[in-house]
Parts: structure tokens; sequence; C-alpha cells
């Protein structure tokens, strides 16, 4: 870790020519209604920011990422035809799904852990993680939906998440879970059409619910822009093969094939 770099007088955090850019898509021309993101798809650190002082066993584990999700994500949108954007750098870098202003968004302690490389940040040294990571993904998103807009194709945001089944000791029940705030059309839906498939507990607003002080792609991408959306949460270790991925994303894929069938027999997307 260069531990120089947090203070403003050192060179700018910047990505290396070799390094991949943080926004990853897939089927930009996709014509499914479902936008789906992955604000916790990666947990790639950029090589300026080595190791950020922590272990390999830290840097694998779910306080770095989302584990499992981006094998369910790629899968859905290539079997829905939806448009996927995701974010590929860690959420120890920068959370992608806080407000950048909140102290979580560059965590100093995550779960029991604490972070060397987020510690005594410049103001800065926070906004260039800002500018080169979460700025760039939620900008793209933007434009992704106001090109949506323009063209006459409805966006129904889904945001994709995984959570630990152990949290500060205490074990998660649920298999899966929908947050959301605001919306109240299209989190119902998907609760009927969960409970629906045999043997699964299924979580309404848990393990989190959705709020604009800890939440940032819902709040500012569904709600402000009057979008139907909804969060999924599913459970670490249903996901974390190939094989577990693949009958997720293949629920997932069917329940949403017939909310799709729903909201159009409902007039709410064409
Ligand atoms: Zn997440």
């Amino acid at each position: 870790m260069n531990k120089a770099l947090n203070s403003d007088q050192d060179t700018p955090l910047r990505l290396g020519g070799h390094e991949v850019p943080p926004v990853l898509e897939l089927n930009a021309a996709g014509n499914s209604p479902f936008l789906l993101t992955c604000d916790h798809y990666g947990r790639l650190i950029p090589e300026m920011l080595g190791d950020l002082g922590l272990p390999e066993s830290e840097r694998t584990r779910h306080i770095a990422w989302d584990i499992g999700i981006a094998g369910v994500a790629e899968q859905m949108a290539t079997a829905l035809g939806a448009h996927l954007v995701a974010q590929r750098y860690s959420r120890l870098v920068i959370d992608c799904n806080r407000p950048p202003e909140a102290v979580s968004a560059i965590p100093l302690i995550s779960e029991a852990t604490t972070v060397p490389g987020n510690d005594g940040l410049s103001h800065e040294a926070k906004a260039r993680r800002r500018e080169l990571f979460f700025d760039p993904y939620h900008r793209r998103i933007d434009d992704v939906i106001d090109a949506r807009r323009a063209r006459g194709q409805a966006t129904v945001l889904v945001s994709l998440h995984s959570f630990t089944p152990v949290y500060a000791g205490i074990a998660r029940p649920w298999h899966i879970g929908t947050l959301y705030q605001h919306d109240r059309q299209l989190p119902p839906l998907l609760l009927q059409g969960l409970r629906a498939e045999a043997g699964l507990v299924v979580g309404d607003n848990e393990p989190y619910a959705v709020s604009d002080a800890t939440d940032y792609t819902i709040p500012v991408h569904g709600e402000k822009r009057g979008l139907m959306n909804t969060g999924i949460e599913i459970r670490q270790d249903l996901i974390t093969d190939v094989s577990g991925q693949t009958e997720w994303a293949e629920r997932l894929v069917r329940v949403f094939a017939e909310i799709e069938v729903t909201l159009k027999a409902q007039g709410l997307i064409p």
C-alpha cells in the first residue's frame, strides 16, 4: 500500500493504461424493459492503491464485493436480453451504492475489518476516488436511462446484490430478499413470483431496506427518475459456484418474464 497517496501533495490516483475501466456493460442494445445494475460486481483495486493494506483473505470476502452476483447478473442479462451496467472495482475503494459524502462510502472499518489504505484520506484523495469510479458508473446509468427514454424504451430498474450468510455473528435465514423504499408496483410482483417458487425463504425488505442515507442506485436512478424499481439480494453461499449462479439466474429470469407479462397487461409498460 502506498499510504503517501493519501496526502494532497502526492500524485493523484489514476488507472494505468493496462487497467480496465470501472464500467462493464453487457447487451447494451437489449430490448428488455429491465435495466440491470450491479454496484458491487467486482473487487479490483487500482494498482496505485496496492492492496489497501489488507491480506488476500479480506480482499476476497464479502466486504470487498458481492460474491457470486457477477455470474448471476451476466446470465440474467443474456437470457432476458437485458442491458447490464456493472462496476468492476471493489467497494472498499469506494462504495457505488452509498451517497459519496457518507462516511461509509470509503469505509475505514467494514464489518470488523479496518482498512488501512482508507485511513486519513485527504478531501482530494476521496474526491479522486469518486471521479475515477463512482462518477463514471453513475453517469453511465443516467445516460443509459436518458437514451432509453429518447427512443421510447421502457426502463424498469433492477439492482442486483448478494449478502453474506452471517453478518457480525448473526445468521440470516433468507435465501433471497427484495429491497425497496417507495415503489409499490414492482416489489410486490417480485415477492409474489419468488414466493410461488418451492422451498424459498423470501425476505420482504430483508436483510436490508433501501434508504436515501444508505443507498444510491435505487433512490437516485429509480425513485428520483420515476422508474419502477427493486433491489434484489441473494445469499452468497447459494451462488458461490457456477451451478448455483445458473440456478438462481434461471429462477429470476422465469420470475421476471412473468412480471413483464403482468406489467404489459396492466399497461405499465408498452
Ligand atoms: Zn451489494
